[in-house]
């Protein structure tokens, strides 16, 4: 076959289908413009997942009349004239690719008015070519019609997941830009029936009402803080709300939503103290950070970004997230079901009032223990109960914590050495890894194929399980592939003190629980173990006398 330059047709149909992957794209670009265009009050209306129908109509500025062809070319843009424009861009779009990119691909109507002119006008494209261009009666704004996607590119189309999924990508893409845009008002209408509508008023919360329910709005912790390196506002969810997926962890970035594994990093990091395992949070929080220390790819459809001051940015999110979080709320209260709620609320300050280690040696009695597992304590006039179990593996987890962090392992000599036999994939993983085991406090050394030996093992964990926890370590390192994190480097520590503390069932004796609850006391957060359940419930004297009804 000889080489052939492509006709312009397919050259833009190609590009096009960058820009444009699925109907959700659609309504992304067509929000965005919307919004640059001043809107407050948005309505999209779908078929069929977007692929027969997708309408969006705005109330911003609308479209001058000389203005409505030049929207329809590739590269025509009202946002930005040269390249270093980009650095500093506030409006959404700028790439002036989505609406030559939507009419190549569908057949398009568009209506449009702006304020100071006596009529509207129409135009109609279809597959990039013009159709119908003239007056019509409109009201003020814009309105797309985007029917049949992808109609004449037919490989596109086969590449459509079904109708419900397409429907669920712009579900969630609208309810992400209605948490980002609390003062416009979004309307969402699937298949005739309204699905989401906000008010618009700016309040945050109210949308996370609208789109997320009672629960989750019942259980947020506001955030607002000024930082050198960014502002964040927004919610954060308690602890007790924990999601089973990611798809809660909600955060803008000037107004964008862009996934950042910075800001993800430091989010997940500031909560992991008190999640359990594959456990996330929720969050909607807005950053506000200064163009020039943002570098934002331009690639179409990944949008890539970069922060010129990461180290600081990460220790800003952090400490904001880790601030709002301690103290507030880490003792699940046992309250009465009738007054729980006003009970949570008071359990908030609950903590504030143990000034824990000090004020704990001379004000805590010890009651005594009950089922061999739960520790009875009475300090002023609340009554906890204590799991052993999670009190003791909390504190083994920080001792070790610390001997990681001060880069001293402590070795416990393991005679006769243990020998493990392991896999291709494992032996890499091991490879690739060994610093992380030594860092731990393991010696494994190689025995030549696939055998290999362990002389020593970490000194502050019980010396039970050793293989197992070994192979559990490097079954993660291979699932995980990509090179271990220090996040997931303590999680498997936080797996292997768990494992290693005493279980819950055998009775200790005085002497060793007032230890154990010193240390307990003495540490940073004490009320919840590794894996974030509770270390302790507090019942106070009020509740145990409305109990017995006095
Ligand atoms: P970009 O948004 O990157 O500039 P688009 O192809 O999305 O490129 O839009 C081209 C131009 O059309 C925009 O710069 C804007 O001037 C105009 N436009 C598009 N949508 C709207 C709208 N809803 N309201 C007003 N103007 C719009
Ligand atoms: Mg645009």
């Amino acid at each position: 076959m000889s080489i052939q330059i492509l006709d312009a047709d397919t050259v833009n149909k190609i590009a096009a289908g960058e820009v444009i992957e699925r109907p959700m794209a659609v309504v992304k670009e067509l929000i965005e413009n919307a919004i640059d265009a001043g809107a407050n009050s948005i309505t999209v209306e779908i078929k069929d997942g977007g692929k027969s129908l997708i309408r969006v109509t705005d109330n911003g500025s609308g479209i001058d009349e000389e203005d409505i062809k030049l929207a329809f070319v590739s590269h025509a843009t009202s946002k930005i004239t040269k390249l270093q424009d980009l650095l500093s861009v506030s409006t959404l779009g700028f790439r002036g690719e989505a609406l030559a990119s939507i009419a190549a691909v569908s057949q398009l109507e568009m209506f449009t008015r702006t304020k100071n002119s006596l009529n509207g006008y129409m135009y109609v494209i279809e597959g990039g070519s013009e159709k119908k261009c003239g007056a019509a009666g409109c009201p003020d704004g814009t309105t797309f019609v985007v029917r049949n996607l992808f109609y004449n590119t037919p490989a596109r189309l086969k590449f459509l997941k079904t109708s419900q999924t397409e429907a669920g990508y712009i579900s969630n893409l609208i309810e992400h830009m209605a948490l980002s845009h609390p003062k416009i008002s979004f309307r969402f209408i699937n298949q005739n029936q309204p699905k989401l509508f906000t008010s618009g008023n700016g309040n945050i919360k109210d949308v996370i009402y609208n789109i997320y329910g009672r629960d989750i709005t019942l259980n947020l912790l506001p955030i607002s803080i000024v930082k050198g390196s960014c502002t964040i506002n927004g919610f954060i969810g308690k602890p007790v709300i924990a999601r089973g997926n990611r798809g809660y962890i909600n955060y803008f970035i000037n107004g964008r939503f862009i996934k950042s594994h910075i800001i993800s990093h430091a989010v997940e990091e500031a909560y992991s103290p008190y999640m359990m395992q594959h456990k996330y949070p929720f969050t909607v929080l807005h950053f506000n950070i200064m163009p020039q220390l943002i570098d934002i790819n331009v690639h179409p459809q990944k949008m890539e970004i970069r922060f010129t001051n990461e180290k600081e940015l990460y220790k800003d999110i952090y400490n904001a997230v880790s601030e709002t979080l301690k103290y507030k709320e880490l003792i699940p209260d046992v309250a009465l079901q009738q007054d729980k709620e006003t009970f949570r609320e008071n359990a908030t300050y609950m903590v504030h009032n143990i000034k824990q280690e000090t004020l704990f040696e001379t004000n805590v009695k010890i009651i005594g223990q009950v089922f061999s597992t739960y520790w009875i304590l009475q300090y002023g006039s609340d009554m906890f109960l204590v799991d052993q179990h999670a009190a003791h593996e909390k504190v083994l987890y920080e001792r070790f914590i610390k001997q990681i962090e001060s880069n001293t392992p402590l070795t416990q000599i393991l005679a006769p050495p243990l020998v493990l036999s392991l896999s291709m994939t494992e032996r890499q993983a091991l490879e690739e890894n060994i610093s992380i085991f030594e860092k731990l406090g393991y010696c494994i050394e190689s025995f030549g194929g696939r055998e290999y030996m362990v002389t020593g093992v970490p000194a502050q964990l019980p010396n039970i399980a050793t293989q197992e926890l070994i192979i559990e370590i490097i079954d993660n390192l291979v699932d995980n592939k990509i090179n271990i994190t220090p996040a997931t480097l303590i999680e498997r520590v936080a797996t292997m003190s768990c494992k290693a503390a005493i279980k819950g069932g055998s009775d200790l004796p005085e002497e060793q629980i007032h230890e154990l609850l010193k240390e307990l006391m003495s540490l940073e957060n004490p009320y919840n173990c590794p894996h974030g359940r509770p270390t302790m419930i507090k019942i106070s004297q009020k509740e145990l006398e409305n109990k017995f009804k006095r």
